[in-house]
C-alpha cells in the first residue's frame, strides 16, 4: 500500500511542480531565465512528470496571459464566476487551450512570444500514442502492489493530473479563501501553506503582484515551489535576474507592472 500511495503522491508533487515552475512561472511569466540546455532539460521533465496530461508551454502561456488580463470578466478563459458550473468552466478552459495551442484561435498580439518551444518533443508529448503509453505505465504499480481493487479508482487522477491541478487552482483559487489585496478581480488565497499545489493557490497575491516569484506575501504564508526554485538558482540551474518582492500590506517600490498593466514583453 505504501508503494502505491507513494507513487500517487510523487506523481502529484512532481507534476504540479513542473506546472508551476516551468509552465507558469517560466513559460507564461518569464520570472527567471535558463540556458537553452537547461530549458530543454526542464521541458523534458515537464513531459516526463505530466506524462499523459502533458500541457504544451505555448498553449498554457497564451491561456494564462489571457486569464491575467481578463481575470473574472467575461473574457477570462476560466473564471468560476462567469461559468455555469465546474464542468462548464473546465470544458471552456480545455476548448480555449486546444484552440490557442493548435492555432485555430488567434490571441491578441500582446500575448504572443517569450515561451519555450521544442517542436519534436511537443509532437511526442501531444501524440495519443505517448498519452496511452503513460496511462498504461501508471497501472503497473497498481497491478503489482495495490492490496485492494479500490486503489484502482486513483488511476483517473494519474491520467488527467495536469488538467486536474489546473481545475483545482482555477476554481478554488478564485472562490474559496481570504484576500490580502483588493484588486479588481475575485481571486483568493485558499491555504496558508499550499502543500496541495505548491504555491498556485495564492491566487490573490499572484494577481496583485503578477511578476513576483514568491507567491506568498505575509510572513506566515508558505509557497513551497518558491524555495525549490531559489535552491535551483543557488545551484546555478536557473538565473533569477532581479527578484521582485511583495510585502504585505504596502506595495514595494521595485515591482514590475503585472500582466494587468502591461504586455508580457514588458513584464520580462
Ligand atoms: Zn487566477
Ligand atoms: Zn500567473
Amino acid at each position: 500500500m505504501a508503494i502505491v500511495l507513494g507513487f500517487f503522491v510523487a506523481h502529484w508533487v512532481l507534476s504540479v511542480f513542473m506546472q508551476t515552475f516551468f509552465l507558469h512561472r517560466y513559460a507564461a511569466h518569464r520570472m527567471f531565465t535558463m540556458s537553452p540546455r537547461a530549458e530543454k532539460v526542464a521541458h523534458f521533465f515537464t513531459l516526463l512528470f505530466q506524462g499523459s496530461s502533458y500541457l504544451n508551454p505555448r498553449g498554457y502561456a497564451l491561456l494564462h496571459r489571457e486569464h491575467h488580463a481578463f481575470s473574472d470578466t467575461d473574457r477570462d478563459p476560466h473564471s468560476p464566476h462567469t461559468s455555469k458550473g465546474f464542468i462548464d468552466m473546465n470544458v471552456r478552459t480545455a476548448t480555449r487551450y486546444a484552440g490557442l495551442w493548435r492555432g485555430t484561435i488567434q490571441p491578441e498580439p500582446r500575448f504572443l512570444g517569450g515561451y519555450p518551444t521544442w517542436p519534436s518533443l511537443e509532437r511526442v508529448g501531444d501524440s495519443w500514442l505517448t498519452r496511452l503509453a503513460f496511462r498504461a505505465a501508471y497501472t503497473v504499480p497498481y497491478f503489482l502492489f495495490a492490496p485492494h481493487w479500490a486503489f484502482f479508482l486513483l488511476l483517473p487522477f494519474h491520467w488527467f493530473m495536469g488538467p486536474l491541478h489546473g481545475a483545482i487552482v482555477n476554481w478554488c483559487g478564485h472562490k474559496y479563501g481570504y484576500r490580502n489585496f483588493e484588486n479588481d478581480d475575485r481571486s483568493k488565497n485558499t491555504l496558508f501553506f499550499d502543500f496541495v499545489t505548491l504555491g498556485e493557490l495564492f491566487q490573490n497575491n499572484h494577481h496583485r503582484f503578477g511578476q513576483s516569484l514568491n507567491f506568498a506575501a505575509r510572513a506566515w504564508e508558505v509557497d513551497p515551489a518558491y524555495w525549490v526554485i531559489r535552491a535551483l538558482a543557488a545551484m546555478g540551474a536557473i538565473k533569477i535576474e532581479k527578484e521582485q518582492v511583495m510585502r504585505f500590506p504596502d506595495r514595494p517600490r521595485h515591482v514590475a507592472p503585472d500582466l494587468h498593466d502591461a504586455s508580457p514583453a514588458d513584464a520580462e
